[in-house]
């Protein structure tokens, strides 16, 4: 989902240029923000989700915390996510659901900027009721591949800087319980063509 916003954002200093050379590894950094710290098997499910979807089309990515940002790591492209809520398994069936949006990136005079917001009790609240089905030990690693789902989603919009959805796949504009419950849920070709070239631009700096 995108949001649009007014006015400009100020006060993050990030630094986003070409870093080749030493290993010539590329990478797009993302800077994590947690509203509550997420238990490390939600966290650890989160990045392996987000790898599995990204990797086919060559994507690699660095994790950093927000608040430890220096303003001197160098990273071919940053994002910047905020999580809100508390990314665990509420332990209780009695909780009203919430609707409204899983997560969305901000645009600004028609300009998609590296900023998102992932809506953990959203996120939980979906699949609340089949998280808690499922073996305590599932649970955790469930929860985290739905929210690694609705990042990867932002991040598309955010990499290949467009408002466009697909009908099927990650870049849908919205999820059912079963999309993020389901075994796989992975990019269409199109969706998946448009970062590889995104990312082949990236490391070979558009020429
Ligand atoms: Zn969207």
């Amino acid at each position: 989902m995108i949001r649009l916003i007014r006015g400009f954002l100020v006060g993050l200093v990030l630094a986003a240029v070409p870093a080749f050379g030493g290993g010539g590894a590329v990478y797009i950094r993302l800077y994590t923000d947690f509203q509550q710290a997420p238990p490390d098997a939600v966290l650890d499910s989160i990045q392996d989700e987000l790898a599995k979807i990204m990797s086919p089309s060559g994507l690699a990515f660095q994790w950093s915390s927000l608040a430890e940002n220096r303003g001197n790591e160098v990273s071919a492209q940053v994002a910047v996510i905020h999580f809100s809520g508390h990314c665990g398994v509420v332990n209780s069936a009695t909780l009203n659901s919430q609707s409204g949006a899983l997560g969305w990136t901000d645009m600004t005079d028609g300009a998609i900027l590296p900023f998102s917001d992932i809506d953990c009790d959203r996120i939980e609240a979906l699949v609340r009721a089949n998280l808690l089905a499922k073996p305590k030990q599932e649970q955790e690693e469930v929860l985290g591949r739905a929210v690694g789902r609705v990042l990867a989603h932002e991040l598309y919009h955010i990499l290949v800087s467009t408002a466009r959805h697909s009908s099927q796949g990650v870049a849908k504009p919205s999820y059912s319980a079963q999309d993020l419950l389901s075994k796989s849920l992975q990019f269409e070709q199109k969706e998946s063509d448009e970062l590889r070239r995104y990312w082949s631009d990236l490391v070979t700096g558009g020429f």
